[in-house]
């Protein structure tokens, strides 16, 4: 029964589960439970920073953060499509009385830097206080370029903002990033020699940032936990709002140890996630070959591939696939009267799983009568 609904329905792993069961706890209100400060160590020293805070999850972590940069009647820049926006029940601003300044992502998932720095508003009695810019990377899979990543965090120290960087999915853009570099340095271009870690690239990334969200739960393959990261002031604050957001939780080492088995051990294996995504993209786009208008599969750069599927067919196609067991998740209504499917690689989809669906996805476009 292969999921490719997210790569949040990872079960931990037996190894994982070993971890799970030696995890030594405390209580972590009182600051004692041995297993969350060493994640939380381990991670902000992983990634450069000063400190870092554990919570339930990246929903909570985005917010304590936002809470943390950002007084009422304060400003956040963010993309129309990004998590903190859109997706997160307008937490900003009904808990932070924070405005959200969205604004349209471009087709690379960016959000452009003229529109930025249009976005920012004068220091002026009508407007509220632009304070923070928000970047999500992946966005919908993508990575953002590392180039752009830098003019952002340039034009926020020009104009006096903090940035913050919802890195859900941060180890896969780490990983493609180092994928890309190792790939120049076999073709002997110099901008490749930036070193192929995704250790290494992640902390480039981070750089660039204030503060950072990161979710365990997701390619990582813990079953709960987000970290913040940031400076050791920064972190301070988001605790207490953590306890005020009902978030403090007491023997959590059993969930860090989790997290903390995640990064020693399921960072560099992303690259498979990533080769299968593009694995099923070539067998979605060969399966529909007789049927050219019935699927448009985007090219995945990382984990998750998005598929438009026509209308002709989105019904059937839908429920030929919940028949055979191939669990994805399907918007109708974001493109025309089609659908939009989402297909997400993760720690339990292998590669016979990809295969076995490919196959089920092969016989629905057998017995469809050709068109074109
Ligand atoms: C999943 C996700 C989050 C956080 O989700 P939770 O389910 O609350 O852990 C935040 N941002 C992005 C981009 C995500 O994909």
């Amino acid at each position: 029964m292969p999921d490719f609904r997210s790569d949040t329905v990872t079960r931990p792993t037996p190894a994982m589960r070993e971890a799970i069961a030696q995890a030594e706890v405390g209580d972590d209100v009182f600051g004692d439970d041995p297993s969350i400060n060493r994640l939380e160590s381990h991670a902000a020293e992983l990634l450069g920073f000063e400190a870092a805070v554990f919570a339930a999850s990246g929903t909570q972590t985005n917010l304590m953060g936002l809470l943390a940069h950002c007084e009422r009647g304060e400003e956040a820049i963010v993309g129309q499509q990004w998590h903190t926006y859109r997706w997160e029940a307008g937490g900003m601003a009904v808990l932070g009385s924070i405005q959200p300044q969205p604004i349209d992502n471009a087709p690379d998932g960016s959000i452009p830097l003229e529109a930025i720095e249009a976005a920012i508003k004068p220091d002026d009695p009508h407007f509220a206080r632009t304070r923070l810019i928000c970047m999500e990377n992946t966005t919908g899979g993508k990575v953002l370029p590392m180039d752009y990543l830098r003019a952002v965090r340039a034009l926020a120290q020009r104009r006096g903002l903090a940035t913050h960087l919802d890195g859900a999915r941060l180890w896969n853009a780490a990983v493609e990033v180092a994928r890309r570099r190792s790939q120049n340095e076999r073709e002997g271009d110099e901008a490749g020699s930036g070193g192929a870690d995704p250790r290494a690239v992640a902390r480039d990334i981070c750089a660039q940032f204030d503060s950072v969200s990161m979710c365990l739960s997701k390619g990582l393959g813990a079953p709960v936990g987000s970290l913040l990261l940031g400076s050791r002031a920064l972190i301070q604050r988001a605790r207490r709002w953590r306890k005020m957001l009902g978030g403090g939780m007491r023997q959590g080492g059993l969930l860090a140890a989790a997290g903390q088995h995640a990064l020693e051990s399921h960072i560099d294996r992303l690259a498979l996630d990533h080769a299968r995504a593009r694995r099923l993209a070539l067998g979605l786009q060969a399966a529909s070959r007789q049927h050219p208008d019935s699927l448009q599969v985007d090219t995945p750069q990382t984990n998750i591939c998005f598929v438009k599927v026509s209308e002709s067919i989105a019904p059937a196609f839908a429920a030929h696939l919940a028949d055979h067991g191939i669990r994805v998740t399907g918007r109708s209504g974001a493109y025309g009267s089609g659908m939009v499917q989402r297909w997400v690689t993760h720690l339990d989809i292998d590669d016979q799983d990809v295969e076995d669906a490919l196959t089920v996805v092969q016989a629905f476009f057998d017995r469809l009568p050709a068109s074109g």
